[in-house]
């Protein structure tokens, strides 16, 4: 449930008004179906795949029993628990594309309500937000940052402090297509240091666009316990099967 009041909050009302001037002077296109007239249809709302709440307890993948699944029992993560909003098919893995290849930078403010709304319901103890960090020559080609495009609307809603500095990318990273789960591990591992005098002592939300197999948010974590923070959780919108991304 969206709490009125959270969503009312003026650093964020400020944010939402300047994306929405811009679509008045820019009409807007759907980021999921290309039609006009918003950022988000109605439309792809209603075909976008929601996860189940048969999940991990703890990784988030879908799993039918209260316990942890095997993988969580057999070597428990770095992070206490990462959720994910939606399966990443359909219209959201377009909208997605989009907010990360074709500079369709508004999409982030309207795809960080869904993640603001399970924030709320979570209820996770969080002292700070920031976002999975890319590496300098990625960032530089791209401007942005896709994830800190969603990180960074959902901290105003939710009146938390954002720093995009908490995590910085150690060392490239090959991409992780076509990579099974434990490459998808060594490829990350050690890839990310956290600084220790914004994260020691608190309780850090990590943020990302898509998660597979949770390896990027155990590999951000494992950095963020090293130097200091007391817990770690993630959250992504999507979720893809380990052959999409
Ligand atoms: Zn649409
Ligand atoms: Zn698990």
């Amino acid at each position: 449930m969206v709490v009125p009041g959270n969503m009312g909050r003026p650093a964020y009302r400020l944010y939402q008004l300047a994306w929405a001037g811009l679509d008045w002077l820019y009409p807007p296109q759907c980021g999921g179906c290309g039609k006009s007239g918003s950022r988000w249809c109605v439309d792809c709302r209603h075909q976008t795949h929601l996860l189940p709440s048969t999940i991990c307890t703890v990784c988030g993948r879908i799993h039918h029993s209260p316990e942890p699944c095997w993988l969580c029992q057999k070597a428990l993560p770095a992070y206490s628990a990462l959720r994910s909003w939606a399966f990443f098919n359909g219209p959201l893995r377009k909208a997605l594309h989009r907010l990360k290849y074709s500079r369709d930078l508004a999409l982030g403010e309207v795809l960080a309500r869904p993640l603001y709304e399970m924030l709320h319901q979570l209820n996770w103890p969080i002292d700070l937000v920031t976002s999975v960090p890319m590496g300098v020559a990625r960032r530089a080609e791209r401007g942005y940052n896709q994830a800190t495009l969603l990180a960074f609307p959902l901290s105003l809603a939710s009146g938390m402090t954002f720093r995009s500095q908490a995590l910085i990318k150690a060392r490239d990273t090959r991409s992780q297509v076509g990579l099974n789960l434990t490459q998808r591990r060594e490829n990350v591992s050690d890839a990310f240091l956290a600084r220790s005098e914004i994260v020691n002592n608190k309780c850090i939300l990590v943020v990302d666009d898509v998660t597979t197999s949770g390896a990027t948010i155990e590999a951000c974590a494992e950095a963020l316990i090293k130097a200091g923070a007391c817990q770690v959780f993630g959250l992504t919108l999507a979720r893809a099967a380990i052959n999409q991304v």
